[in-house]
């Protein structure tokens, strides 16, 4: 296993579709905010030696003060403030990964239900490939479709994956994906998208659907339902 594992949680996310003041990272679940969960997993995780927690500027302290101090997080090196978009966020974060890192996972702070398997078929794909991403296929058919919502094509739906995160990296690997990603201004969805236009391929291993993004209220819903299964 990697030497130097570490950890980007992205957690400075608006969520304006969450309809809420409060930051759905910070939101409870459980009556614990969202974000303990990524925490407690990167945290009790063996192979995890540093975690780097990105949020907006003005929850910094709420962050320190409500979620590391009190959960005793001692694997969190840093809380720092994030950028206008993810990418930005997450490019805040691996800058202040220690310098001897090996392999890095980035992780959206608005997904609390992450698996082991899944984390485990990441850090083998990541070491042998330098990148892996967990997807999941459809389970309804998919179709594109032209400017006026005209069906163009039926894509064949088990070569189309939806992409979560964690998403695992060699860390030199995705720092140059994202240092020339700025010097040509190209943005991406994901950090992948980043690895997949710089520097090669990019391997996809078998996701969770549990693991989902916490984006809208029902899915705090939903969430609270699949801890509880
Ligand atoms: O907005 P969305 O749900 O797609 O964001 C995905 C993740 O990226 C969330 O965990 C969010 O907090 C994070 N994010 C960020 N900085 C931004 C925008 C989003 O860290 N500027």
């Amino acid at each position: 296993m990697a030497n130097n594992l570490r950890v980007v949680i992205a957690a400075a996310g608006k969520g304006s579709r969450m309809k809420s003041t409060t930051n759905k990272q910070y939101m409870l679940l459980n009556s614990r905010p969202v974000l303990t969960y990524s925490l407690d997993f990167f945290e009790k995780l063996e192979v995890v030696n540093e975690i780097v927690i990105v949020t907006s500027e003005q929850e910094l302290n709420y962050c320190e003060s409500e979620i590391v101090k009190p959960y005793k997080y001692k694997k969190v090196a840093a809380v720092i403030p994030g950028g206008k978009e993810r990418q930005d966020s997450v490019w805040a974060g691996l800058q202040k990964l220690s310098s001897d890192t090996d392999l890095v996972a980035v992780h959206d702070g608005a997904r609390p239900l992450l698996s082991v398997k899944v984390f485990y078929r990441l850090l083998e794909g990541a070491q042998e490939w330098g990148a892996a991403v967990p997807g999941i296929t459809s389970k309804d058919t998919i179709k594109a479709v032209d400017r006026d919502d005209f069906v163009r094509q039926t894509l064949d739906r088990t070569n189309v994956y939806a992409i979560q995160t964690p998403q695992v990296f060699k860390y030199e690997e995705l720092m140059e994906a994202y240092r020339q990603s700025y010097e040509e201004n190209f943005r991406g969805t994901d950090d992948a998208s980043l690895f997949e236009y710089f520097i090669g391929r990019v391997k996809v291993v078998e996701g969770d659907y549990n693991n989902i993004k916490i984006t809208t209220p029902e899915d705090m819903l939903i969430a609270e339902a699949l801890l509880k299964g």
